[in-house]
């Protein structure tokens, strides 16, 4: 299994997904650049998870800034209890977040001081004076920028309880000990919805999100049997959480562990906002004109965790092949367009007017390949995860007809050029 992951991880950087962080300079520790193929892959996730929220019709969105006043972190409790607890071994000066500390090393076993905590939001200074009054942090979550904003949400739309505002944003987290390639990183992007319901209503709401957000990983191909959804003991939730349950992938490094995170905030962040900014982020029913702070149901989930967990349930190996058996609303791109030879002029200026209007006029994402033969341009495919490949050969001079090949089931079918528009938009849908 652990294999799977190498596999994946080298395929992602022959094929252009992600790269490692200043690679030519030695790299830096937990981070990752995504590619030409991997941006495409991370606006796709974005994009379904936009618009599957959209479509409801009782969802906005935001996009605060990254930095905000350091009064936002001391009201949400990040300044006191964003920590984890952090080991040091006596013998190799090794640290490590307690809960994954190993216990040896390849050459002794490690002698651990007592437990410290350490902070993991990342500091700056704004402004050119390094003094504590212009200290800020990197928000490691971008929830607070929503409920900060509540009010001017509420005061510059028509949105009612039940409502969510969602940002997507990037998120910068100083973990003790990062690694599993996309899985625990520094920096990244996060999908969050904060959903404000009436107190009562949440639990039904919680469990609402729960089957909600896990049935968009199975619709977008995730298998079901490799993921689940988990209920967490009170003892593992933070402590303002009225419960939290999690999404979890089968991963091949750990097992079962954390895709998406499903919290129950209840009224907590409202009212500590309230509380040190002396502004009243409660919500009046305009029928009833009662008056209370709205309990929060958040699902969120890093997009370079999602991307992970795709790329990982989508390898697959068959007859020699291997098959990035992406969902094709996620697949980076959606059809190569082949010559059939490459020194054949007509067939090339064919090729290149078919691969222009599926671009130009259907606005799909797509790839242009005359190198080598058919064969490798195929496998080149379907490795990077590209669902139709179009190959213009010597009977479409004479019938306007091509071949359009399937990725998983590598069989073929001749379509006539002037269908393509529709066959496509059929498939996409
Ligand atoms: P853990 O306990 O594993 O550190 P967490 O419970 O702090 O994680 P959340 O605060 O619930 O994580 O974060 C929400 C989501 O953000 C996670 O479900 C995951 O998808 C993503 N995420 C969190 N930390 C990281 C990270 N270091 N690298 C990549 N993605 C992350």
């Amino acid at each position: 299994m652990a294999d799977l992951m190498e596999k994946v991880v080298s395929l992602a950087k022959r094929r252009g997904y992600v790269f490692p962080g200043s690679e030519i300079y030695g790299g830096l520790n937990g981070t990752w650049d995504f590619g030409p193929a991997g941006v495409l892959l991370k606006e796709n996730i974005k994009s379904e998870w936009v618009s599957h929220l959209s479509a409801r019709g009782d969802i906005v969105f935001l996009d605060s800034s990254v930095l905000y006043n350091s009064r936002v972190w001391e009201a949400s409790g990040h300044v006191e209890s964003f920590v984890d607890e952090l080991v040091e071994c006596e013998i190799c000066h090794r640290r490590f977040r307690s809960d994954m500390a190993p216990e040896k090393d390849s050459d002794h076993t490690h002698k651990f001081l007592p437990p410290r905590t350490f902070n993991t939001m990342f500091k700056t200074d704004v402004g050119p004076v390094e003094d504590k009054g212009d200290r800020v942090y990197l928000r490691p979550e971008t929830a607070q920028g929503i409920f900060i904003n509540f009010g001017n949400v509420l005061s510059s739309t028509r949105v009612r309880v039940p409502f969510g505002i969602a940002q997507i944003g990037k998120g910068f987290r100083n973990e003790i000990t990062t690694g599993n390639f996309l899985f625990r990183v520094r920096e990244f992007e996060m999908l969050e919805l904060e959903f404000f319901v009436k107190p009562g209503e949440d639990k039904k709401w919680h469990e609402f999100w729960q089957k909600e957000r896990l049935q968009w990983f199975t619709d977008l191909g995730i298998k079901p049997e490799n993921i689940k959804l988990v209920e967490l003991p009170k003892e593992d939730i933070a402590h303002y959480s009225r419960g939290t349950a999690e999404i979890w992938y089968h991963w091949p490094f750990i097992d079962w562990g954390e895709l998406e995170g499903v919290a129950n905030r209840g009224d907590y962040d409202l009212k500590q906002h309230s509380k040190y900014s002396g502004r009243d982020l409660s919500y009046t029913e305009p029928d009833t004109g009662d008056k209370y702070f709205p309990y929060v149901i958040e699902p969120s989930v890093g997009v370079g965790r999602a991307a992970l967990a795709f790329l990982l349930d989508a390898y697959a190996e068959e007859g020699g092949r291997v098959i990035l058996k992406l969902h094709p609303k996620l697949a980076p791109y959606k059809v190569a367009v082949f010559p059939l030879v490459a020194n054949k002029p007509d067939l090339v200026t064919k090729a290149k007017e078919i691969y222009s209007e599926l671009r130009l006029k259907l606005r799909l994402s797509a790839v242009f390949d005359d190198r080598g033969n058919i064969g490798k341009r195929y496998y080149s495919q379907d490795e990077i995860g590209t669902p139709w490949c179009i190959t213009v050969d010597y009977q479409t001079l004479e019938d306007g007809t091509v071949t359009v090949r399937d990725r998983d089931t590598a069989s073929q079918e001749r379509i006539n050029v002037s269908q393509l528009d529709t066959y496509f938009t059929q498939k996409l849908t």
